[in-house]
């Protein structure tokens, strides 16, 4: 079969799924159009997609990286346009979830997709091959199941799932698009209700809920101990399903009650009880104002079985349990667990016991390798760690003799043995060869699918003995700080190992050092972060932590030290010999903004959240960051008001204003017009050497240093007015018009005529004026202490 080009997505259903889809595919550059069904006579035709775009627009939290794209979806509906749907290379079915209507549904269309194109449905629980009966046999070549989890812009998983006669190059196809183009983290999964995801994490909630019942505990203190601390979504069990919504959770657990009847989990799959009676009275969670809590006024209720009302929540995970929690070893922190005569750790043991022999009991039936599970929660559920992965390190056969006991005891949800293959003298499912394949009775390795050539680093996972991003490569120079380190090749590796990679006096001193390095031995510098495909930051900022010994001892004039060496090291950067490429991802705040912003190119992910927020500490940008914004202000303005093109980049750094996507960040100045957005985290290291690289080949120079056109008194006085305004109305306080003004005096080049010319090295000096100033004043240090603190602005 020939390869697939998708160049164009229809999506067919604009509901929960279906218009979020949509709009991820924009995010992506993916032109899209949504499908409904036809409006009634007296509405406008496409009147139920129109009300889904309009919807995206206000969904929190964001499914578009930029709402006003939203009207970059084309609107459709199934009776007057399904001709529209030949235009389409990838057909997504995200229907209501009903065997009868979906397959009429094929009826209708299938005379209308093009003969090449591939064929998906979104379904969460029906049967992908029942589903392929309704087509005909050519279609169900090119047809199968891509299951993606809510929202889909933000959860890295889509399980993709085949059946017997779907062509093996069409879901290579799917996978290589899913991957790169949309960004997603592909598992293949069997065609087993629910799939993998669902079936393991629901059956963990609805364990969760037992032994919750079991031990007497509450929701509250459940979602306490079965959230953040094991390293699971903060909003742990009971309130997940909340947000989830109690219906859409009721139809999952329907679909194994209904369809697992020899399962020997069978009977956890009944719905509980109050779950059901919160369902009959349509508190179905968030979406409907009440589930298992309410939020009335400022409090959160939470709902009483007994008395069938809210009631006030209370609760607390004992100190003991917290301490066992932190216990770095899985090891200790299992044993601890299941001999504590605590009842929230024996409720802690149990329900990774049930976990446990969940997935032994059932990994043959549902996934082709343990893997494939711990990347499915991983992915679909956000938890940190896989459950494998955790059994693995904990000691394989102690944790298994653990899990016998209980089930030879009658502890266990199920009496169901342990599969022979766990007592087999394993000490690991996952080893350097690949993961283990209970059906297969050999360890799989990962996919070679030429796509995940692009990820330099794949996922990482417990047994690999790869090294990671952290460790990988010849390392030229390692500090506390920083690691410059290389691939043979000839692109430089500059990686902060500093906490959130903030940046203080080391990191600085790394940054030149990178740039000497590069301009000696190497073509180009990538500055990377290790994390940066496990949601980890490219840099919070400044470290105000390592400024304060610098301040105790050496006072401000150390200060003003560390700041002018900060803005060496980035006029370093921009004028360096070679190409400095900056590789985004996650929080660029303040320093690492300005780092950012000085770099020769950006290659930033989707999810890049990036700005100026000097002002939330009482300070003001002085690492360069003004001076970019005053000199491409007035490059854009070529010769009109400077100021125009000012304004929205004083009020964003004045704000601290900071993108919620990359897109968004090209918007506000932050990144530039031909940097590179790239949707899969684990694709960054990759794109950004590529991009150093040929800016290398295409006989990169740096900026040649010129004078920049300013506004002087003019601008700042224009500025100043609407400052006062602002005062006077009580909108902001008197220290952030004194930051403001000082930011305004810096944009705009100081007290000097309209006009002036002035070098960037003038600019520089403003600011760094300007911040020294607001240092030393004492409603800036009572703003940096607040946040050192308590980690929250002070508001003064
Ligand atoms: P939804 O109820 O929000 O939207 C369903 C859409 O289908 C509506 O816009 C409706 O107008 C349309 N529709 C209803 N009946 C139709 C018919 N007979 N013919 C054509 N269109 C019809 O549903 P959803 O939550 O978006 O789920 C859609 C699919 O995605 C389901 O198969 C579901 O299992 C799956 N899914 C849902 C989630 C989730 O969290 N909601 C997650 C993953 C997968």
């Amino acid at each position: 079969m020939s390869k697939v080009m998708i160049k164009k997505v229809a999506v067919l259903g604009a509901g929960v799924m279906g218009a979020q889809i949509a709009a991820h595919c924009i995010n992506a550059r993916v032109p899209v159009i949504l499908f409904d069904l036809p409006g009634k006579d007296d509405q406008s035709r496409n009147t139920l997609v129109q009300r889904a775009l309009e919807n995206l627009k206000k969904l929190s939290p964001a499914p578009l990286a930029q709402s006003h794209q939203a009207d970059l979806i084309e609107v459709a509906n199934f009776e007057d346009d399904l001709h529209k749907l030949l235009e389409a290379d990838l057909i997504i079915e995200a229907i209501a979830e009903r065997m009868d209507w979906k397959h009429a549904l094929y009826k209708k269309i299938t005379a209308h997709i093009a003969p090449h194109a591939i064929f998906a449905t979104n379904t969460s629980g029906l049967s992908i091959t029942e589903l392929a009966t309704g087509i005909n046999d050519d279609l169900r070549s090119r047809f199968c199941g891509v299951h993606f989890f809510n929202p889909p812009r933000y959860m890295h998983l889509v399980e993709l799932i085949p059946t017997a006669a779907t062509h093996a190059s069409i879901l290579d196809q799917l996978e290589s698009f899913l991957v790169t183009t949309l960004g997603k983290g592909v598992v293949r999964a069997m065609d087993t209700p629910n799939f993998i995801a669902n079936r393991v994490g629901v059956f963990g909630m609805l364990a969760i809920m037992h032994e919750a019942e079991k031990f007497g505990l509450s929701y509250e203190l459940v979602d306490d101990l079965t959230g953040a601390k094991l390293g699971r979504a903060k909003s742990g069990t009971f309130r997940t399903a909340d947000v989830v919504g109690l219906d859409t959770l009721g139809h999952v657990i329907r679909t194994m009650q209904d369809k697992l009847p020899d399962d020997p989990f069978h009977a956890v799959y009944a719905t509980p009880a109050v779950l059901e009676k919160l369902i009959t009275d349509g508190h179905v969670g968030q979406k409907s104002g009440a589930g298992f809590y309410k939020k009335v006024g400022k409090d959160i209720l939470r709902y009483d079985a007994v008395k069938h009302d809210y009631v006030a929540s209370s609760g607390k995970v004992d100190e003991l349990i917290g301490r066992i929690l932190k216990e770095k070893d899985p090891a200790k922190r299992l044993k601890s667990l299941r001999e504590s005569t605590h009842h929230q750790a024996q409720f802690l043991w149990a329900i990774f016991r049930d976990s446990f022999h969940y997935i032994a009991v059932h990994l043959e039936s549902i996934a082709d390798t343990a893997r494939d599970i711990d990347f499915a929660l991983r992915w679909g559920f956000g938890w940190k760690q896989g459950p494998f992965e955790l059994w693995q390190l904990a000691g394989w056969q102690q944790v298994a003799q653990w899990v016998k006991q209980d089930i030879d005891e009658g502890h266990a949800l199920s009496n169901a043995p342990l599969p022979a293959w766990v007592f087999d003298g394993r000490s690991a499912v996952h080893t350097e060869s690949g993961s283990w394949s209970p059906a297969k009775k050999i360890y799989i390795a990962r996919s070679e699918l030429p796509v995940y050539q692009r990820q330099i680093f794949r996922a990482s996972l417990v047994g690999d003995v790869a090294p990671t991003g952290a460790t990988a490569g010849t390392t030229v120079h390692e500090d506390a700080s920083v690691r410059l380190w290389h691939q043979d090749d000839d692109v430089l590796i500059l990686s902060f190992k500093t906490k959130l990679h903030v940046m203080g006096p080391e990191v600085i001193a790394g940054v030149e050092r990178a740039v000497t390095e590069a301009e000696h031995n190497f073509r180009s510098l990538v500055i990377w972060q290790a994390d940066s495909a496990e949601g980890g930051a490219f840099s919070a900022g400044a470290d105000l932590q390592a400024m304060l010994p610098v301040f105790m001892s050496g006072g401000l004039k150390a200060i003003d030290h560390v700041v002018a060496n900060f803005q060496r090291a980035m006029m370093r950067v921009k004028y360096a010999n070679v190409p400095v490429v900056a590789a985004v991802g996650g929080i660029a705040l303040g320093g690492g903004c300005e780092l950012v912003m000085h770099a020769s190119r950006r290659v930033a992910l989707l999810e890049s959240y990036i700005g100026l927020v000097e002002v939330g500490v009482g300070l003001m940008p002085a690492g360069g960051g003004l001076k970019e914004i005053a000199l491409r202000s007035a490059r854009e303005a070529k010769g009109n008001d400077i100021l125009q093109f000012l304004k929205n980049r004083f009020t964003a750094a004045a704000t601290a204003a900071v993108s919620k996507s990359a897109p968004e960040a090209k918007r506000m100045g932050y990144l530039s017009r031909g940097d590179v957005i790239v949707l899969n985290p684990y694709e960054l290291l990759h794109v950004a050497k590529t991009q150093a690289l040929a800016l290398a080949d295409a006989g990169y120079r740096p900026p040649i240093a010129s004078l920049v056109s300013v506004t002087g008194r003019y601008g700042i006085a224009t500025i100043r007015a609407q400052l006062i305004n602002m005062r006077d109305g009580g909108f902001i306080s008197a220290h952030d018009e004194h930051i403001a003004t000082l930011i305004a005096d810096a944009v705009c080049g100081g007290d000097i005529d309209p006009g002036s010319q002035v070098s960037e090295q003038w600019l520089l000096d403003k600011e760094r004026k300007g911040f020294m100033e607001l240092l030393a004043h004492p409603k800036t240090q009572e703003r940096i202490m607040g946040m050192l603190q308590t980690g929250k602005p002070v508001r003064n």
